[in-house]
C-alpha cells in the first residue's frame, strides 16, 4: 500500500484517526496520530478497525505534519509528536518522513508500538535504524515474556519483539515498557517476574507501565462483526493492578 519514491516526496501514510490533546502516549500534550494496519489480532484489541490496511485517510508527511504544527503552542517543553496505531512500523518509510519534518523543527516524536514487525533482516532493519535517528522515545508493549501464551493472545511470537528491546537498549534509546493487565491472560505472576527480570537486563528503560483492561471497544468487534474472544473477562481489580505494579517495580 506504502507508495515510496527518492527524498519521500510522494510517499502516503494511512491514518486511522488523529488525536489533537493526547495526555497518555508520552510526556506532555500530544498530537497523536493513529496509523492504520496491524498484523497482530490481540484478543484484547481495543481499536479492531485499525487491522485492515485500507480504508483509510491518505496523508502525505508534509501535509500531517503541517497540521500537527497548528498545536505546537500546546506541547511547551515536554510534548511533541506521537505515532500509534494499528502498527506504525508497517508505515515506516512514511513515518521516519514524518518524524524528520518534526526533527527540522526540534519537536519531540514518540513512537507507540507493537514491535511486531521488527526484524534485524533487511531491509526494513537499515530503515529501522534511519527512523531512530529522528525517534526520542519509543513506547514498547511486552504483553507476554511466554511465547507460547504471546502467541495464543496475539496469535504471533514475541522472540523479534523482545529482540527489538534489546536492540534499542544497545542503541541508547529511551524506552517505555507497558503491558495490558487482563484477568487471567496477562497477570501471571510468575511471567510478571520474568518481565521485571526482562526489562531488568534493559539499560534504557526510563517508565514502566501497567495498562489495565477495559471492554470499551467490544462494540467496534461487534460492528465489525467479528466474535469478541474474550467475552465474560472482568476488568482488573485495583488489587489486582497495584499486585501487578509491585511485581514490576512500578
Ligand atoms: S498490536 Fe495493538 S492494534 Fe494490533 S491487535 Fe494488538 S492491541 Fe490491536
Amino acid at each position: 500500500m506504502q507508495k515510496q519514491t527518492t527524498g519521500g516526496v510522494d510517499i502516503k501514510g494511512y491514518v486511522n484517526s488523529i488525536e489533537t490533546f493526547g495526555l497518555v502516549d508520552g510526556p506532555g500534550v500530544r498530537f497523536v496520530v493513529f496509523m492504520q494496519g496491524c498484523n497482530m489480532r490481540c484478543k484484547y484489541c481495543h481499536n479492531p478497525e485499525t487491522w485492515k490496511l485500507s480504508c483509510a485517510e491518505e496523508w502525505t508527511p508534509k501535509d500531517l505534519f503541517n497540521k500537527a504544527y497548528r498545536y505546537k503552542t500546546y506541547w511547551k517543553d515536554n510534548g511533541g509528536i506521537t505515532v500509534s496505531g494499528g502498527e506504525a512500523l508497517l508505515q515506516i518509510d512514511f513515518i521516519t518522513e514524518f518524524f524528520k519534518l518534526a526533527k527540522e523543527k526540534n519537536i519531540q516524536t514518540v513512537l507507540d508500538t507493537s514491535g511486531n514487525p521488527f526484524t534485524r533482516e533487511e531491509e526494513f532493519y537499515s530503515k529501522f535504524v534511519e527512523l531512530m535517528k529522528y525517534t526520542d522515545i519509543v513506547i514498547l508493549d511486552i504483553k507476554e515474556m511466554d511465547e507460547e501464551k504471546h502467541k495464543n493472545i496475539t496469535g504471533f511470537t514475541n522472540q523479534n519483539i523482545l529482540d527489538m528491546a534489546r536492540c534499542l537498549s544497545d542503541m541508547g534509546k529511551e524506552m517505555w515498557i507497558r503491558r495490558v493487565l487482563v484477568p487471567g491472560l496477562t497477570d501471571d505472576e510468575e511471567d510478571l517476574h520474568k518481565t521485571k527480570e526482562f526489562i531488568d537486563s534493559l539499560k534504557t528503560v526510563s517508565k514502566v507501565e501497567i495498562l489495565p483492561y477495559h471492554t470499551l471497544g467490544v462494540f467496534k468487534w461487534e460492528k465489525l462483526g467479528i466474535k469478541y474472544p474474550l467475552d465474560g473477562v472482568k476488568v482488573p481489580s485495583e488489587e489486582e493492578i497495584e499486585k501487578a505494579k509491585k511485581i514490576l517495580g512500578i
